[in-house]
């Protein structure tokens, strides 16, 4: 057969509070927490752009279809100032990944894992977001059901 080892795919959520202070009016100011969140992607243990910003809702858009998909954002939050698009390939075994000329190949299982692991990692930041007071970054319904779909599409 001859097909390339797989690789691995993991995430790992970095998520800090600080209280910062900020201006209500002129003369007052009060302390609000805010709440930094990184998702940091490890292919194989290495970690995939790191000086770039995972976007989940861009990911779990390509579970579900082939195509280049703008994943790793620039810090700045413009796309076209630093990020890293992936185009990814759905074959009946595998998901491909193609990034600035590096080549992954995921088992579905294990890009299934990894989906729903990241959903796990979402879970936990959101809760860290209500716990202080903040709304909600993600859009978790839509997310479980693409991980569905890609699960359901064999
Ligand atoms: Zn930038």
């Amino acid at each position: 057969m001859g097909r390339r080892e797989p690789n691995q795919i993991a995430v790992e959520l970095n998520c800090e509070v600080t209280r910062v202070y900020r201006s209500i009016s002129k003369y007052k100011r009060v302390k609000v927490p805010v709440v930094t969140a990184r998702l940091d992607i490890y292919i194989d243990g290495d970690q995939l752009h790191d000086d770039n910003v995972f976007e989940a809702d861009v990911f779990y858009e390509s579970l579900v279809c082939d195509g280049t998909f703008p994943i790793f954002n620039c810090t700045c939050g413009i796309f076209g100032c630093g990020g890293y698009e992936v185009n990814v390939r759905h074959e009946e075994e595998r998901v491909l990944w193609d990034t600035e000329g590096l080549i992954f190949e995921f088992e579905r299982d294990a890009m299934l894992k990894f989906s729903k692991e990241l959903l796990v990692r979402l879970e936990t930041l959101e809760r860290v977001l209500a716990e202080n007071g903040l709304p909600p970054r993600y859009d978790h319904p839509t997310f479980a059901s693409k991980i569905k779909r890609f699960e359901e599409r064999r």
